[in-house]
Parts: C-alpha cells; structure tokens; sequence
C-alpha cells in the first residue's frame, strides 16, 4: 500500500487544509489502544480519537452489536419507519442521567448537531432567545455552535458574523486569575449589562472544560449556576460531549457537584467510534417542539445505536468508571514523577477530573507562560517514537489525556516511558 509520504502529498492535493490532522502518518489499523500505520509502524494512542474511545478501538463487543445489525438493515431513517435500538438507547441513556424525573432522548449524527438542537429545544421550551457559554468553551463548529464556542483562532477566524443573542461569561480559572467568585460576578455583571436574564433560555457549560483545557468546574460554580437558573427560570444544558462515558470517572462528569441539568448532550465515547450523538433532558422541555420540529434523515443510526448499546454495555460490566478513577491517578503520580525528573518547573500543571487529564508546559518557573511550541515538539518527538498524543487548551499548551479506559497498565506504561523520552528530546 501507499507511504505516509505518498498519502500526505495526495491529501494535501485533494483535502482542504482547514481540516488539519495532528498525526502526518494514515492509519491501516487499530486495536483497543494501539494503532498501526501505513508503514506499519506501532503507535500508542492516548488521544482515542478526540475521547471517542473510553472502551478502545474496535472493543469486540461493540463491533460484534453493529455487525449483527449490519445484517439486519442499517437504514430505514426513524422519522420513515421506527426501530428498536433508537427507543432502547433513549431508554438506556434516560436511566443512566442525572435527575429524577422523566426524561426523553434525541439522537443526532454529531455533538454540533446534538448542541444546535438543544439550543433549538431550550428556545422553544423557554419561549426566549438567548443563550449564556462560557469562556474556552467549546461546542462544534456549525454556526451557532461556532458562535457559542469562546475561542476565536482557530475555530472562528474569517467565518463571522455568528448567530445573535449568544452571550459569553468568564469560565472560573483560579490558577489565570479568574476564582468563582470572579466567574459569578462576571455572569451578574452580564445579566446587568446585556444578557435581561427573562429574555435566557439557557445557560449551557461543560462541566469538565474540554478544548479549553481539561479544567473542571468548580461544585460552587455549578451549584450557582444551577441556582442562578432556578431564580430566572432559565435552563441549565450540560456538555458532556467530551467529559461523559466515564472519561471522569462517572457516567456523566456533572455527577462530580451533585446537580442536576435539564439537558445533557452526549456524543464521542458513547458509542465507541460510531457517530451518533443525543440530547437527553426533562419530558417535558424534550416535548417542547412540535412533530417534525427535530430529527434528520440520518439521526440515531441504527448501527451506531447498536453500537452504543454495546458500548454502554461495556462500560458498565467492565468497570470502566472505577478504571478511570485509578487511571487518573495513576497518570497524576506519574505525570509529577516525570516532570520532577525529566523537565523540572516545565510541568506547571496537572489536572483534570479522573481520566480527563491534562498537563501544562509553561516557559520557566519565575514566568510560568504557556509554551505552546514545547508542548508541540513533545507531539512530534512522541509521535515519532510510536506515542499518538494531543494539545489543548486556551494557549494550546496542554497535553490531554484520552487513552482507552480499556487498555492494559503494560500499555499505559509504555506510553508514558515514550512520553518522557519524548519530553526528554523536545528539551534537548
Ligand atoms: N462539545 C464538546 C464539549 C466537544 O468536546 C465537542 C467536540 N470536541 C463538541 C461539542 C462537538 O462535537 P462534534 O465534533 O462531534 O461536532
């Protein structure tokens, strides 16, 4: 088959560089927490897709499920003729939310998709127009979720203006100057200046911040917001399109502060690599919208439904919320070792909630700024030596991790030996 040198030229002739790729090697194949390339090298994977994969690539469960639906049908579009995956991974994912109350699901294609409709349901469900996000936050990039997505490079350069009536607030982050208290009286001082609180639908955050940099938010913070939403009768939306699958540890990383949203968008992990995506909220803000007001020829695929039925599956009898919980401490332990031993005061910051996380390169000790481009040679050293990794991050100064929840300690060993070789190279 074809070199990566090979592919590379060709993509870069056919594919619009807008769609950047962190890895310039094309994968053959990949099992659970390892990937081999074209040339067949042997790759690491701690990046899992962008935390698409908590149960590893191809978990055999997963694909045995979307295979025996192959051979049923694999399309019939649910607003043509219904099917039961759809009605039983709603089922699933109702039980498994926060809350208790009735609850309803939509299924999606993409987590953009599954936030423009919760934005969509929160509206009519209100019957008011705004919508308050965070700071760092990301939540896709169709154009209300660009709009509502606080970092301007890359995302949203040179395809302005956004929808209206989108507000942005401080994202709490004690460690650049922004405590909860700041974050709130930002919220206040918002709802004071341009945000009327009775003209909000929604209130929408990520309880643990993805791309923004792995930094979870605080209970005090969510526990205000979601008073804050009581007082003014606006909803409270959770995006745990990164965080939820046990990424934190549990199901759903809002689970940490003990509240309770109204909605939750889900994606990613879900289902194990398949895309499908949902929104999983109260009855009655779910019945908001009149027949034919949601859906989408390809919404809860029926293959992806198995496959996310398999997934959760998975999760559940494999006792991946409590590997999350040792596997972040196992990374917290380890990440402190190497960066006492190998790049004193270079690792600033570890964080994250479970196996959501991240470490933070900064320039020196007496400065402490963020060195984007030591976090990028530490991407391509480890790359190089057979280590997938990825940034985050508001100064892209953070390494994230997203490894497999199911992938053996003998693996995760590797990968962190690879990383700080490559740690040691990059500072060469
Ligand atoms: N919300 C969050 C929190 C995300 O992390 C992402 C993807 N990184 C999205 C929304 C958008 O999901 P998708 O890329 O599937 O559209």
């Amino acid at each position: 088959s074809a070199s990566n040198a090979v592919l590379l030229a060709r993509r870069e002739a056919a594919v619009p560089r807008g769609v950047a790729s962190a890895a310039p090697v094309f994968a053959a194949r990949a099992e659970n927490a390892e990937l081999w390339d074209v040339e067949g090298n042997r790759y690491v994977d701690f990046a899992g897709g962008i935390a698409v994969l908590n149960t590893g690539h191809r978990h055999p469960k997963v694909i045995a499920a979307a295979k025996a639906q192959e051979d049923l049908y694999t399309h019939t579009s649910f607003q043509v003729v219904p099917y039961e995956p759809y009605v039983a991974l709603a089922e699933k994912l109702n039980e498994l939310a926060p809350g208790d109350f009735a609850k309803k699901t939509l299924l999606v294609t993409t987590g953009a998709e599954a936030v423009e409709n919760a934005v969509k349901i929160a509206r009519a469900a209100t019957g008011r127009s705004g919508i308050i996000a965070f700071s760092g936050a990301y939540h896709g990039r169709t154009l209300m979720t660009l709009g509502m997505t606080g970092k301007v490079s890359p995302y949203k350069k040179d395809v302005g203006p956004f929808p209206s009536d989108i507000f942005r607030a401080p994202f709490p982050d004690a460690r650049n100057g922004v405590t909860v208290e700041d974050a709130l009286k930002g919220l206040e001082t918002l709802m004071l200046t341009d945000a009327d609180p009775a003209r909000i639908a929604a209130i929408i955050i990520e309880p643990v911040l993805g791309e923004g940099g792995y930094l979870p938010v605080p209970t005090e913070m969510m526990q205000a917001l979601r008073a804050i939403c009581d007082t003014h009768g606006i909803l409270l939306i959770a995006d745990e399109i990164q965080a939820g699958f046990g990424r934190t540890g549990t199901w759903f990383a809002i689970e940490h502060t003990g509240v309770v949203p109204d909605l939750i968008t889900v994606a990613k992990s879900m289902a194990g690599g398949y895309p499908i995506a949902g929104v999983i909220g109260r009855a009655e803000v779910m019945d908001a919208l009149q027949p034919g007001g949601l859906g989408g020829t390809y919404g809860g695929n029926p293959v992806a439904c198995a496959a996310a039925l398999a997934a959760i599956e998975a999760i559940d009898s494999e006792g991946l919320l409590a590997r999350s919980t040792a596997l972040g401490e196992k990374f917290r332990a380890r990440f402190a070792e190497i960066g006492a031993r190998t790049a004193p005061y270079r690792m600033w910051d570890i964080r994250g909630q479970g196996a959501m996380l991240a470490v933070e390169f900064v320039t020196d000790f007496e400065t402490a700024m963020p060195d984007a481009a030591l976090t990028k040679s530490v991407i391509a050293h480890a790359l190089k030596r057979g280590l997938i990794l990825l940034a985050c991050g508001m100064h892209g100064n953070a390494l994230r991790i997203m490894v497999p929840l199911t992938a053996s300690d003998a693996i995760i060993e590797e990968g962190l030996a690879i990383f700080e070789a490559a740690l040691a190279d990059a500072l060469a």
